[in-house]
């Protein structure tokens, strides 16, 4: 606790060098506490069709007030919990608090899906698809409402096993999608050895969408490429009604991003489905 206070001072100083100047083992610490007291939330985005605004599902995205008030950045997060004897706990707190609250809002949701990041090292380890499917069934969640997004700051050291576990999820209807499609260390290589059931565009192609000829002949292939092999195509980080339409023109349906909706915090859910959906049967 002590270091925390000199931490906080240092916080208030340096800004948003204080992750720097974390040491490892404190955020462990305090993280393991919050797995704990229950400080962490997931903030709801909303994923629509874009030809008609239904909504299709909603991506759960962690976010976590450290005990010195400093929010800290999702990715950071992650990679740290990645890399820490925590990422097992921090995933099953993840799935129960989140199919939680997705079952509590069920009667409300009509068929969106969720959706839950997942750290593709949890692939290798063992129990995982009976402690995701056990995790379903305790929360009375249909599994086909249920998609693990595959996110990775590290190569697939075990494909084999990978493969496996991804079959073995389909096999008990959890779908599987594939996110920051073309970033990183995502390849064509996962459509072939992987029975996928979504794949997200990453949102670095679709930043500069409206001016970038190349990204339009990219995500037009993906149509064609994802048509042909049936798996749902989304673009995420869609952030103007230029870019939507353009998407929309290309085959793309299904997107999410700041433009048509920013993460929420769960308490809001509600009313917003409420208020989007009066707002598309009033247009
Ligand atoms: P992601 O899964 O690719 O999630 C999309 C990220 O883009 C989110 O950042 C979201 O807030 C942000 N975003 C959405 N729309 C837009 C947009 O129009 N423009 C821009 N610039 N950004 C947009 P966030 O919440 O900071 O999460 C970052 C990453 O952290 C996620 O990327 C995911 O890889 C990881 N992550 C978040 N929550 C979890 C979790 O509960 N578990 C795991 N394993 N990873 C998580
Ligand atoms: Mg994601
Ligand atoms: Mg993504
Ligand atoms: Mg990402």
């Amino acid at each position: 606790a002590k270091r925390g206070t000199d931490t906080a001072v240092v916080a208030r100083r340096s800004g948003q060098r204080r992750i720097n100047l974390f040491d490892r083992s404190g955020l462990l610490e305090e993280l393991e506490e919050a797995l704990i007291d229950g400080s962490l939330q997931w903030h709801w985005q909303p994923k629509i069709d874009m030809r008609d605004s239904r909504v299709l599902g909603f991506e759960a995205l962690v976010r976590w007030r450290d005990p010195r008030g400093n929010d800290v950045p999702a990715d950071h997060l992650i990679q740290t919990v990645e890399q820490s004897p925590l990422l097992e706990d921090f995933t099953y707190h993840s799935l129960d608090r989140v199919l939680e609250q997705f079952a509590a809002l069920q009667g409300a949701l009509g068929h969106a899906t969720i959706c839950i990041n997942i750290s593709a090292r949890m692939l290798e380890r063992s129990g995982f698809v009976d402690k995701v499917t056990e995790c379903i069934a305790r929360h009375g969640v249909d599994p086909l409402r249920v998609t693990l997004e595959l996110t990775e700051t590290a190569l697939i050291a075990n494909p084999g096993q990978a493969k496996r576990v991804i079959e073995q999820l389909q096999d008990r209807q959890v779908g599987l999608s594939i996110d920051d499609f073309g970033a990183g260390f995502t390849s064509f290589g996962y459509l072939r050895e992987f029975a996928v059931s979504e794949i997200k565009i990453d949102r670095s192609y679709i930043r500069r969408f409206a001016e970038s000829r190349f990204d339009q002949s990219l995500v037009n292939s993906l149509v064609v490429l994802c048509e042909s092999l049936g798996i749902p195509l989304v673009a995420e980080g869609v952030e103007d009604a230029r870019t939507r339409d353009l998407l929309v023109s290309l085959g793309c349906h299904a997107g999410q991003g700041y433009g048509i909706c920013r993460p929420m915090p769960y308490d809001d859910v509600r009313h917003w489905i409420e208020r989007w959906n009066g707002l598309q049967s009033a247009a």
